[in-house]
């Protein structure tokens, strides 16, 4: 069997195949594009596209992509041959600088909230040579960004790395200060994915999973997960078949899948990978959930990555772990010495400044008609952004803001007037699972975001956001050095610490109480998508992105305009589906158990009379009672449904799904799913909850 070290990224056009493969030369101009985003020149694309056309041709490729994330989330691949017929009749095989850095699918089919219409100019892929390509299935992918002509961003990728160089530039300014020479500092970004897997029988006799990734209906299962037998139980041989084939694939393709385990709910599982620069990151944990939902074909088995499959047990999350790392430094590490400490400090604040700040933001980053089921339910985060810093930053925080002397739990006094940290900080693994963003040691994990969204929108916010807390810092202090730059910091960093405490809580996220608290702070809790939404295209967030040429006006708006539809889109699958189900499959079915019953009524009242029929009676009363209950709201919700699909305003529409079509949604459901438990097994006409989590 092939060693990992010889499978890792052996399907990767990395430093070190780049370096075996390239002309020196190249090499290092290719790396400082790389390293310092330098444009990269037409005649030094050339050889590096022959190079890796060469060494993808080895690999058995015959076909290269622009490999990019349009607006709805999912990656995106066109596949060209290298073929190149000659006149005499032969064909080689090429590939130019050209068609490496520059493509230009026929893209007019994504959506653009209208910006394409606006600029009537094609979309045109452009390397991201930060990202290194890799080969999939024998096509040679290149990661890219997808801008239009007029150079507006209708891809995820792009304001990511706007963000990223915002950041670079600002945080440097700031490093300047403490006397550090300029070095690309790059966010980092390890995601923890959690997915479902059931069996493909199963799946393939439900529409709903078909066509929305999660039941809409299904009554609550006899055991869920409170047992507690599923978190990091044995894995089960298919299961574990899967995830090795997985693991496999992934480091073939550099993806460094590290930990794989069982998770709460029975049926459950998560992979985390090690951290890497955000935009790398990004694309792995695409091309990871990509595979995770190919490879498990191989085994019968379908994965869910919706971030709620079923009600009533937990639904799926992506926690987003980031962190600043300037070259081995990573700047959330609280350090060794008073100056370490206090840019730790600076930064730390930095990061309390933006998440306040912008908080609605970062609620909107993770907005989806699927993660709607999950905020707030007492498995994840409430929809109120807090964070936690547990109980040692939490202390400091408090003595930094009163100007009280700082006492450890060993009684040792520290003077914060010199930035002292306690060195043991860095250990502290105090965890606190109900809070939204929450400080690790030397990283923030923000575990709002839901297993099926693309992290590019939350961290292109948490870069941005950050910048403008680095620029603040850099505009107030430039200009000053030594002890007066040191005083000045720390004074800086009292203020604003007073400022934002609002938004640090190192309660129980998930309690009632939180929520009245998080109202008398002025907390924003924007409860479901709908809501969310609209603080995208407020002048405050539009003036963010600008500042920082993240995201220009029209870009933004334009994005608020698909997110919104991809909601009403969303909903109006799942309303079609359910009255889909209801009158083709569910109605018939207790139709058929109830003219049974009756018929069994009256045969026995035949063949014995006088007999006592109570209990089937009843039973076919609550049958036709359950019939009656679906066929009214089956009723409402159409009629809701025709209503809603006439209205033109696409915030209106959606803010009727959401408030008033949902409810009615929820109230279908409930009664069929109450006819589940009294119509024969045999006659129920999709597997129920008992069937599908309990038998892979
Ligand atoms: P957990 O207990 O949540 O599993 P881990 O320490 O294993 O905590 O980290 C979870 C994720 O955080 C992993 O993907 C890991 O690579 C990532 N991570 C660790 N350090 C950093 C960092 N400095 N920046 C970004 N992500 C990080
Ligand atoms: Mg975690």
């Amino acid at each position: 069997m092939a060693m990992i070290s010889d499978i890792y990224g052996s399907m990767v056009f990395n430093e070190h195949t780049m370096q075996e493969r390239l002309p020196s030369a190249t090499y290092k101009s290719l790396l400082k594009t790389i390293k310092e985003g330098k444009p990269l020149e037409i005649e030094v694309a050339n050889v590096v596209a022959h190079a890796m056309k060469e060494w993808a041709m080895e690999k058995g490729a015959t076909h290269f992509t622009h490999w990019f994330q349009p607006l709805s989330g999912i990656t995106s691949e066109k596949h060209d041959s290298f073929l190149d017929p000659c006149s005499d009749g032969r064909a080689i095989m090429s590939f130019s600088g050209k068609e490496l850095i520059q493509g230009e699918p026929d893209a007019s089919s994504f959506p653009s909230g209208g910006l394409r219409a606006t600029f009537e100019a094609r979309g045109y892929t452009a390397w991201d040579p930060t990202s290194y390509a890799f080969i999939k299935d024998e096509v040679l992918c290149i990661p890219t960004a997808f801008c239009s002509y007029t150079g507006e961003a209708l891809d995820k990728k792009t304001p990511l790395l706007r963000s990223m160089s915002a950041i670079d530039e600002q945080a440097n300014r700031v490093l300047a200060l403490f006397g550090e020479p300029h070095e690309r500092v790059v966010p980092t970004v390890g995601s923890e994915q959690e997915y479902f897997l059931i069996s493909e029988k199963d799946y393939a006799k439900r529409q709903d999973l078909i066509m929305c990734g999660r039941t809409l209906f299904g009554y609550a299962p006899l055991k869920g997960q409170e047992l507690e037998e599923h978190y990091f139980g044995a894995i089960r041989p298919s299961v574990n078949e899967f995830m090795k084939e997985l693991d496999n694939e992934l480091w073939a393709l550099g993806v460094s899948a590290r930990t794989k385990h069982n998770e709460v709910a029975p049926a459950q599982h998560e992979l985390a990978p090690i951290f890497t620069n955000a935009n790398r990151a990004i694309d792995e944990n695409l091309l990871t959930m990509e595979k995770m939902r190919l490879l498990a074909s191989h085994y019968g088995l379908v994965c869910l990555q919706h971030e709620k499959p079923f009600a009533g047990i937990n639904g799926s999350g992506k926690h987003n772990n980031w962190s600043l790392s300037k070259g081995k430094t990573n700047l959330l590490e609280p350090g060794e010495s008073p100056m370490d400490n206090l840019r730790f400090l600076v930064f730390l604040t930095g990061v309390i400044q933006a998440v306040d700040d912008y908080q609605e933001l970062l609620r909107m980053s993770v907005a989806s008609a699927g993660n709607d089921h999950r905020l707030g339910a007492d498995e994840a985060p409430p929809a109120i952004i807090s964070i936690f810093l547990g109980d040692e930053l939490d202390a400091i925080v408090d003595a930094l803001v009163d100007g009280h002397e700082y006492t450890n739990a060993e009684k040792v006094a520290m003077d914060l007037g010199v930035a002292v940290l306690p060195n043991f900080l860095k250990d502290n693994t105090d965890r606190n699972r109900t809070s939204p963003f929450a400080f690790t040691g030397n990283k923030f994990e923000f575990r709002m975001p839901g297993s099926a969204v693309n992290l590019s929108d939350c961290n292109m916010i948490l870069n941005t956001a950050m910048a403008k807390s680095l620029k603040e810092f850099a505009d107030a202090m430039e200009g000053k050095s030594g002890e007066e730059f040191e005083a000045a910091a720390i004074a800086y960093v009292k203020k604003t610490l007073a400022k934002h405490q609002r938004i640090i809580f190192n309660g129980n996220g998930y309690s009632e109480e939180w929520q009245v608290e998080a109202e008398r702070r002025g907390l924003a809790n924007y409860k479901t998508t709908v809501d969310a939404l609209p603080c995208f295209v407020d002048p405050k967030s539009i003036a963010l992105f600008e500042e920082f040429g993240v995201l220009s006006e029209v870009e933004v708006r334009s994005r608020y305009e698909v997110k919104l539809e991809k909601y009403t889109k969303l909903l109006n699958i799942e309303v079609r589906t359910m009255k889909r189900m209801v009158r083709r499959a569910f109605l018939p079915a207790i139709n058929a158990y109830a003219a049974e019953i009756a018929d069994s009524i009256t045969a026995f009242k035949t063949a014995a009379p006088g007999a006592e029929t109570s209990q089937q009676e009843t039973l076919l009363h609550k049958l036709l009672g359950g019939i009656k209950e679906i066929d009214t709201h089956l009723q409402k919700l159409d009629s809701m449904h025709h209503a809603a699909q006439k209205m033109e305003n696409e915030q209106e529409k959606a803010n009727v799904y959401a408030h008033e079509i949902v409810p009615v949604m929820e109230a279908l459901r409930a009664a069929v799913d109450r006819m589940e438990i009294l119509v024969d097994r045999d006659m129920w006409p999709v597997p129920t909850y008992n069937d599908i989590l309990f038998y892979v």
